[in-house]
């Protein structure tokens, strides 16, 4: 399929693999825009941690996805900036409880559709990277190029840790261990969308990679459907 933009580059992974950083940096490189599909997701959660709603109750998590106008806007850093019914939520979405309550809010089949439908409609027309972790699976099936990255989840905590402690924020190695296996596990044995590889996902396993060699091998991956 041709898109007027060029392609739809889907990058699924666990948390913590690179996605985020590797993805931006390869949007960058290659001038296409970047979107990082869990904000949609820390945006709902967020909203429904401030309304005190239960995170398992579908229909209410429902109603509050479908309350909620995403804008988007293309920064010259490459990024999608992600506007939620006006108001731009920054560092807000990154805290760990958002994090948790987004991998809950997630789980629900009718406001996963919602949302899906919304990151459809802003790829569409392709030149775009969108990075989560059912882009190669279910949002775009059809993309042109996917991309799943892996990491030892000990090898993903240390990079927290190190995250965490360059911007002087407390840090528990532990801590985040836990915290990391626990998203992995409901993010992988959910019924609607779990996270896994779609059949023609390119896999790297980025444990023993850096940034630089994994932002090649993942511009290679996209050059190759360009070329
Ligand atoms: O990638 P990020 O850590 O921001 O994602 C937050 C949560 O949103 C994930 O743990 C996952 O439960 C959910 N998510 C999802 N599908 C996506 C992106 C994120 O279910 N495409």
């Amino acid at each position: 399929m041709s898109r007027k933009n060029g392609p739809v580059v889907a990058i699924d992974g666990t948390a913590g693999t690179g996605k985020s950083t590797v993805g931006k940096a390869a949007a960058q490189k290659l001038g296409y825009g970047f979107l990082s599909t869990g904000g949609l997701y820390r945006a709902l959660a967020y909203s429904v941690f401030k309304k005190q709603i239960d995170p398992s109750d579908a229909e209410a998590v429902l109603a509050e996805a479908k309350s909620l106008c995403f804008v988007f806007q293309r920064q010259p850093d490459a990024t999608l900036k992600m506007f939620v019914n006006g108001e731009y939520l920054g560092e807000q979405l990154h805290l760990d409880e958002v994090a948790q309550t987004a991998s809950k809010v997630s789980t629900h089949a009718q406001a996963r559709a919602v949302l899906t439908e919304k990151m459809r409609q802003v790829a569409k027309d392709g030149g775009i990277i969108l990075e989560g972790r059912d882009i190669g699976t279910v949002v775009f099936p059809d993309a042109e190029v996917k991309i799943y990255l892996t990491a030892a989840p000990e090898v993903r905590a240390q990079r927290r840790l190190k995250q965490l402690l360059a911007q002087g924020l407390p840090a528990d190695y532990t801590h985040i261990l836990t915290s990391i296996k626990e998203r992995d596990e409901r993010d992988s044995t959910r019924a609607a969308s779990p996270l896994r590889a779609a059949a023609d996902a390119c896999q790297i396993d980025t444990s023993d990679l850096n940034r630089e060699q994994v932002i090649e091998a993942v511009v290679k991956e996209i050059n190759k459907y360009v070329a």
